[in-house]
């Protein structure tokens, strides 16, 4: 029997060696944090919109081992169904070894509807269409009658009032026209699925715009395994489709780009050009020593950390807004006096008054400040002084005495081999100082890199004094890394002129 479900047919439909490769080859699949992110975010949407309709019944059960008990959950869809029971989430089909679960399943006169959450904020995506037209055809051909189908997303205005309001959090869009429209072409994508997937060797299929739409690909360290390292695909800023182009023509390695002589700008150009040789650092004296003009001691070094909380938690939020939660400030004197500043907020309260008000303190209003990308540090400054007008002067006046730290190396006045065409400060700091272990992200207990600083933060309140104080430490430890980074890549633009 073919079994499949509706997670692997929107793979299917994306690239038909998805599906293959996770039956026959599972350890390549490599997920980057944004999925799983994504995916995080996807179960905590989900449980939240069960109650969209009031009254609902769930069935979902597990197993002895904690894995889902399908066979259970079918059969309470079935009693369910047969009770006319109004709200049914998770609601569990199988036609012929093809499985799917529906969100919510909501009776509508002779029959029901169809809702699909996603924690997107917009229902426009094919693969939700390409989802429920698999969802309708499996309940049709289980004798449910579906009328319509919907889209459920979050709402990206909503504005937490200090009352959750699910019926304003979410947005419901009817799609029943797009899924009837796609529909017809269910059974043939099956059929074809059903061939592949009874494949023993590996589908013969080349990159193409599927791995990295909509989807960036899990597979796709995989599938260029055989790739010269770099190739195209690490070009610095190229659209995907170029990237694509490139690789179709034949030109796949950098020795290719050069020899091809493909245009390039000079950020580009001399990554493709350092890769080949090895050469000194690349270092326009001139331009950096402009850059360093515009700075003025004392020099005031800021890195904030934030959460992005799916549901609001604080009053006058909005759904995935970024929240500041902590920064680290060093701060640098002429004389070379090295001061540490830092605030770590507490995960049980909103942080953002007290965080504003100390850096207030921290930060005179007009002290020349250096962020590393700075839009997201002038961004979050600028949002706390929406929300705390008493403060918006002050907050204001250090936001527009922000300087960029990554501008020399974007700019391409600086650029080394070892930066790899990336100038993100995980990448700049060990090209600069490839042996400085107090330099090094990785020699940092449990805190690593933003996203693993944002997943723990929330978690604070609900461990145990001693595990939060390590967390808290971990914390702050490597929020002081970026900004102390920072300091010491300013130190090689200073030392290089
Ligand atoms: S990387 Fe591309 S070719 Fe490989 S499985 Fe993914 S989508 Fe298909």
């Amino acid at each position: 029997m073919f079994y499949f479900s509706k997670s692997k047919y929107c793979d299917f439909r994306q690239c038909p060696k998805i599906p293959w490769l996770k039956k026959y080859k599972p350890e390549e699949y490599i997920i980057d944090a944004e999925t799983q992110a994504r995916f995080n975010a996807g179960n905590e949407v989900g449980d939240l919109a069960m109650g969209l309709f009031g009254e609902f019944v769930e069935v979902t059960a597990f197993k002895k081992n904690g894995g889902l008990d399908l066979n259970r959950m079918k059969v309470l869809t079935k009693q369910h169904l047969a009770e006319g029971t109004e709200n049914i989430c998770e609601a569990s089909f199988d036609y012929r070894g093809l499985y799917c679960a529906v969100d919510i399943l909501r009776k509508s006169g002779d029959g029901y509807d169809i809702y699909e959450v996603k924690s997107s904020t917009s229902p426009e995506n094919y693969v939700y269409i390409v989802d429920t037209s698999y969802q309708k055809y499996v309940l049709e051909k289980c004798g449910v009658k579906v009328n319509s189908v919907y889209i459920v997303t979050v709402d990206p205005d909503y504005v937490y009032d200090g009352v959750f309001d699910l019926q304003k959090f979410f947005r419901i869009t009817d799609v029943t026209d797009l899924v009837n429209a796609e529909l017809d072409s269910v059974e043939k994508n099956l059929k074809e699925a059903e061939r592949v997937m009874s494949m023993m060797h590996e589908p013969q299929i080349d990159l193409s715009e599927s791995c990295n739409a909509p989807y960036p690909c899990a597979f796709f360290a995989y599938c260029t395994r055989n790739l010269p390292s770099p190739s195209v695909f690490d070009l610095y800023r190229l659209g995907f489709g170029k990237k694509l182009e490139l690789y179709r023509s034949g030109i796949v390695g950098f020795e290719d780009v050069a020899a091809q002589k493909v245009p390039l700008n000079d950020i580009q150009r001399r990554q493709v050009e350092f890769s080949l040789e090895e050469r000194e650092p690349y270092i326009d004296k001139n331009m950096i020593e402009k850059f360093l003009q515009t700075l003025s001691y004392p020099l005031y070094f800021l890195d904030f950390e934030t959460v992005q909380p799916i549901i609001p938690q604080y009053i006058g939020t909005r759904p995935y807004q970024q929240i500041p939660v902590q920064y680290s400030l060093h701060i640098l004197q002429e004389d070379g006096t090295l001061e540490h500043r830092e605030f770590l907020g507490r995960s049980e309260e909103d942080p953002r008054r007290a965080l504003a008000e100390r850096l207030t303190e921290d930060i005179p209003a007009d002290v020349c400040v250096l962020a590393y990308n700075k839009s997201f540090e002038c961004s979050r400054i600028k949002e706390l002084a929406e929300a705390f007008p008493d403060l918006a002067d002050h907050l204001l006046k250090i936001r527009d005495n922000v300087k960029d730290l990554i501008d020399p190396f974007q700019k391409g006045y600086y650029y080394s081999r070892g930066m790899g065409g990336s100038f993100s400060i995980k990448s700049v700091l060990p090209a600069i100082y490839p042996d400085d272990p107090a330099l090094n992200y990785h020699n940092l207990e449990g805190v690593h890199n933003g996203s693993e600083a944002m997943e723990l933060f929330p978690r604070l309140k609900d461990m145990p004094k001693e595990e939060r104080a390590k967390a808290e430490h971990d914390l702050l430890k490597y929020c002081e890394l970026d900004t102390y980074a920072m300091v010491k890549i300013y130190e090689e633009l200073k030392r290089v002129c």
